[in-house]
């Protein structure tokens, strides 16, 4: 199949047309042309490589009333996604190769994003002993990235054993960086306005504390490290200090954390409940700042769908979490391109280059130029659209973003080459 995507600005350059033919970009140049070749007018829209996710909570298997494999696939698809790593904390757990190959083959199956499954780091997400890392990486999902998120992997020891394990096979270990001990019962970040409001603060040092160490072991081990939703100031400065001595981490940031503050628990409305929780002004000016020079490497959306009860509850019941595939670059706009503090190769660099680099995903991230794999998405970035939770294709309603207007709308995407969006709808 082919198609000739005419007058993209790729990066936001000037409008070119792109030839996709068999799954590959087969050129890029002016007034190109195809016999029979599907067009897709792409008058002021931008061209960027498909995004890709590090952190994406699909719930499948275990919670189909939240997510399932084919309707989160059909939610990154929507937002850009090319390619998700689905994270390990389902029902069963994904900590056997014979998980991660059920979820690989859901992914493969709903065809509309490569799902990746991402490996428990140990047996139950309990953080007892390690778990059978190798022979998930050996697996048809070929596993590269483990994390326990939603758990810490609080055991310095336990931690140090999975960087050496992983070194092996060239893994990494995303660490949800949370000392349990400083954060019994927390429901929103520590300040004067958790204790105005009456809710048990989670302090910055909790997460801090953690990544310091990791960042640590990490330099000891000589092994990857990854940071997920790094989400304060001090933990920026850390990774910075990092990075200057040579450790092999990465991070990411979401982009509720670039864009909602502390400031939404006064509403008391559970949709703002995440972990680890929003922070403040400040907090956010600096994951901006972080995330613009690259001491942050990534966005991720750590998409967390929930059902209506498990969400809808008093604060303190809520679930912590909230949705994030479909709004994540319009986000991304509002934050970073439009105040000027990243262009939009920035923006393929953090979404889509450095994020495959992570995970060790050949086909993405990869220049939108001849012989490359065909994936991409078409942005308009002058529409501005009033984000409608009905109107999404989650499986869950948790979303922030609710009545907000967001600029930036994602007309078309494309897998290999075949659209899997086109006038910003699925195509299955
Ligand atoms: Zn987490």
């Amino acid at each position: 199949m082919t198609t000739l995507i005419k007058g993209a600005r790729v990066l936001g350059g000037e409008p070119a047309d792109l030839l996709l033919q068999d799954g590959r970009i087969a050129a890029v140049g002016d007034r190109l042309s195809a016999t029979g070749a599907t067009v897709v007018d792409a008058d002021g829209l931008v061209a960027l490589p498909g995004l890709v996710d590090l952190h994406t909570h699909l719930r499948e298997p275990g919670r189909e009333d939240a997510e399932t494999v084919e309707t989160g696939s059909r939610a990154a698809a929507l937002g850009g996604f090319t390619a998700v790593h689905a994270m390990a904390n389902t029902d069963p757990v994904a900590d056997t190769a014979g998980v991660v190959e059920q979820v690989w083959r859901l992914g493969q199956e709903a065809g509309l994003v490569d799902v990746v499954p991402v490996g428990a780091v140990t047996v139950g997400l309990r953080g007892e002993r390690l778990a059978e890392l190798g022979a998930m990486a050996d697996s048809a999902a070929r596993v590269r990235v483990f994390s326990d998120d939603g758990h810490c992997v609080a055991d310095p020891a336990l931690m140090r054993r999975a960087l050496e394990y992983v070194k092996a096979f060239d893994g990494v270990v995303a660490q949800h960086a949370e000392e349990p001990r400083l954060t019994a019962g927390a429901q929103m970040n520590e300040g004067d306005r958790s204790a105005r409001l009456g809710l048990t603060g989670w302090p910055a040092a909790a997460e801090e504390a953690v990544i310091a160490r990791d960042v640590l072991l990490a330099q000891h081990v000589g092994a990857r490290l990854h940071v997920c939703h790094v989400s304060t100031a001090g933990s920026v400065e850390i990774l910075r200090w990092a990075k200057s001595r040579g450790v092999q981490v990465t991070a990411e940031v979401t982009p509720h954390h670039l864009l909602l503050t502390e400031a939404c628990a006064e509403s008391y409305d559970p949709v703002f409940k995440v972990n680890p929780p929003l922070r403040t002004d400040e907090d956010v000016h600096a994951l901006r700042a972080g995330l613009a020079d690259g001491t942050i490497d990534a966005v991720a959306t750590d998409h967390a769908p929930h059902a209506v009860e498990d969400k809808e509850s008093e604060w303190a019941q809520a679930r912590p979490g909230m949705l994030g595939l479909e709004q994540a670059l319009s986000v991304v706009l509002e934050t970073l391109v439009e105040p000027g503090l990243l262009d939009w190769a920035g923006v393929a660099d953090r979404t889509s280059v450095r994020p495959a680099a992570i995970g060790r995903l050949a086909g993405h991230g990869r220049p939108l130029a001849p012989g490359e794999p065909a994936n991409l998405l078409l942005l308009d970035p002058a529409a501005r659209v009033t984000v409608d939770p009905a109107a999404l294709a989650s499986r869950s309603r948790n979303s922030p973003y609710a009545g907000r207007e967001l600029p930036g709308r994602v007309v078309a995407t494309f897998l290999r080459g075949e659209a899997t969006v086109l006038d910003g709808k699925a195509v299955k």
